[in-house]
């Protein structure tokens, strides 16, 4: 769950997972709707497929019992050096060094590197810097001291230098440099992507969409929808997209919103609509399943952020629709 996400923001998903999933067999049993049921509005959602995944081999292969190898931990789904050297270094004593964006920070900092932190091509020089200042009579708490050190002392603004309990050895610190370190390489600008999406009522029901498990969302459901080609309108690329998608042919009844949501690569600027269907059978081009549902199901299924933005508007149009 810590994965590109703040602690802040995990600890109320953690709480209600645990309280769902208190032990692997029980996740390992589950079925992966609930997983991403629980997991909905914390995105990337390929953590919660892989850790549901990740369950289900342990207790197949392992009985149920986290592997104390490092090698047989990487081979899990989702576990990487990252993971896997924590798991080995806290739960089982062993000498792997964790290095994350806290742990980068200080050693940039610790040892005046120079490459930049933001890149994949520097990994193995903080890596073996890790490596070389880790204690190997308890790994875990090093990490761990590393991790906290660069969270609530070595911080990117404003480090608190003077109460650091390594001063004394800070090359940058020494040499009155700590502003230049982390050097970091100017990131691209995020791309903005447009698109149109369509709620399509049949009756009192409307049309829901699942995802195919892999990807970006996978095994989400949403409202049908795509880009937006350029020179088309929305209401246009709305029309087109349900019918590609669904064969369906519905027409735009009212433009309800427009959201923006911004994803770790993307960002996107999404109008939404109120459709009706017209004809067709749905034979799905892209998504793997459908349903028509009532406004109060919807809470049933696992929803993306960005449909989570408008969906109490369709609620209190619902409402105020049934009122007349
Ligand atoms: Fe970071 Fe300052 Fe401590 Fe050096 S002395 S590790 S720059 S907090």
């Amino acid at each position: 769950m810590l994965q590109q996400t703040q602690v802040k923001t995990v600890v109320p998903y953690y709480e209600k997972f645990i309280l769902r999933f208190p032990d692997i067999h029980l996740l390992a049993g589950a079925d992966l709707q609930e997983v991403l049921k629980l997991w909905e509005g914390l995105g990337y959602y390929g953590r919660a497929r892989n850790l549901h995944k990740a369950a289900g081999i342990i207790v197949e292969t392992y009985h149920g019992a986290l592997p104390d190898d490092i090698r047989l931990l990487r081979r899990l789904p989702g576990i990487g050096d990252y993971i896997a050297s924590a798991v080995s270094s806290i739960a089982y004593g062993q000498a792997y060094s964790v290095v994350d964006g806290n742990v980068r920070r200080v050693l940039a900092r610790l040892f005046t590197i120079e490459l930049p932190v933001n890149v994949p091509a520097s990994n193995k020089v903080f890596k073996g810097s890790a490596d070389r200042l880790l204690s190997t009579n308890n790994p875990g708490k090093h990490n761990q001291a590393m991790m906290e050190l660069g969270a609530l002392v070595c911080t990117p603004k404003r480090p608190s230098c003077i109460s650091c309990p390594i001063k004394g050895v800070c090359e940058a610190f020494q040499s009155n440099m700590v502003e230049q370190y982390p050097k970091r390489v100017k990131t691209p600008k995020i791309p903005q992507v447009y698109i149109a999406t369509g709620v399509v009522y049949k009756g009192q029901k409307v049309l829901i969409t699942h995802r195919k498990p892999e990807g970006l969302l996978g095994g989400l459901w949403e409202f049908p929808g795509g880009k937006i080609k350029k020179g088309e309108t929305a209401e246009a690329a709305c029309v087109r997209e349900i019918q590609e998608e669904a064969n369906l042919h519905v027409k735009t009844d009212e433009h309800l919103t427009r959201i923006r949501h911004a994803y770790t690569h993307f960002k996107i600027v999404m109008d939404v609509f109120i459709c009706s269907y017209v004809t067709g059978r749905i034979r799905l081009n892209g998504p793997d399943d459908f349903r028509w549902v009532r406004l109060d199901e919807i809470d049933d299924y696992p929803f993306p952020g960005a449909n989570h933005k408008f969906i109490p508007m369709l609620r209190a149009r619902g409402k105020i629709s049934s009122q007349r």
